[in-house]
């Protein structure tokens, strides 16, 4: 939570009965989309759980009016419907940092985990995608129990991801600002974005793996993308995106979403077109 400028006092006065925090606005006047459907498994701290609930209420109500960039995440605009339907359709099941997925995938094995730790701290992880490549290299189907049932692994879009600490604070977070802004939904927003897409792809682009960076803050970590469509640009369209439809952000949540984009087009090394049609067969 933070206070700014004259709505302080206001704030104060209000503060227990309804707190200060900013709610994101829609200006587009168009409907509110559906609400995506999620199943949290129990290893979900219930905070994360509420904000993460928050964080994609507003795809429903996004109000973005900029429809460019769509062969990017590969939908006909960036209306509240067609956010609703690409999130929706490669984010179905959530677990928390304490599921164990170690003794499911197996050491040798990799999957989309660049943004997986700082140190010990899991920002976010595809486990979908993992468990995926891992059932195909043993030509077996992964099985995994998730929120009170077995999860059958068909393909990398049946939408596993796995949140932590990371994710709300302690590596992603605008500094100014409570967990709850807008600037932070939005961050957040944009790595859910960007492991739906490592849901995706097939063939050589399965899950759309990242490049190990020549140079550079990253060199010698694969955190580059060589592809056009790939997860770090779509995070970077989001958060785009985002940005320009935000009426109440301000200087500092600007300076932050920017920095954030600036770091996505960093990590450019190519600009080849994946396929994002997702892989459904073992
Ligand atoms: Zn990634």
């Amino acid at each position: 939570m933070r206070l700014v400028s004259s709505p302080i006092l206001v704030c104060l006065s209000l503060v227990l009965a309804i707190g200060c925090t900013r709610q994101h606005k829609s200006r587009s006047g168009e409907a509110k989309a559906a609400k995506i459907e999620v199943a949290y498994d129990d290893s979900v701290p219930s905070k994360q759980r509420r904000l993460l609930e928050n964080d994609l209420k507003i795809l429903s109500d996004a109000g973005i009016t900029d429809h460019s960039d769509t062969s990017i995440l590969d939908i006909p605009d960036f209306t509240n419907q067609s956010l609703h339907d690409w999130f929706g359709e490669g984010i179905h099941f959530i677990v928390g940092e304490s599921f164990s997925e170690s003794a499911m995938i197996g050491p040798k094995s990799r999957y989309p985990a660049e943004l997986a730790a700082d140190g010990a701290v899991t920002v976010m992880l595809n486990l979908g995608g993992g468990f995926y490549k891992s059932g195909k290299k043993k030509g077996a189907l992964a099985q995994v129990p998730i929120a009170g049932q077995w999860v059958s692994v068909t393909s990398p879009m049946v939408g596993i991801l796995k949140i932590g600490a990371g994710l709300f604070g302690k590596v992603l977070k605008a500094p100014h600002a409570g967990s709850d802004d807008p600037v932070n939904s939005y961050a957040r927003l944009a790595v859910l974005g960007h492991e739906k897409r490592h849901s995706q792809g097939r063939g050589k682009n399965l899950c759309f793996s990242h490049e190990v960076c020549t140079s550079g803050t990253y060199a010698g970590e694969p955190a580059c993308e060589k592809y056009y469509n790939g997860p770090y640009r779509v995070e970077r369209v989001i958060l785009e995106k985002f940005r320009g439809a935000c009426e109440i952000c301000n200087k500092k949540d600007n300076a932050y979403l920017d920095l954030l984009i600036a770091d996505s087009y960093s990590r450019s090394v190519g600009y080849e077109m994946g396929d994002p049609t997702p892989e459904t067969t073992l």
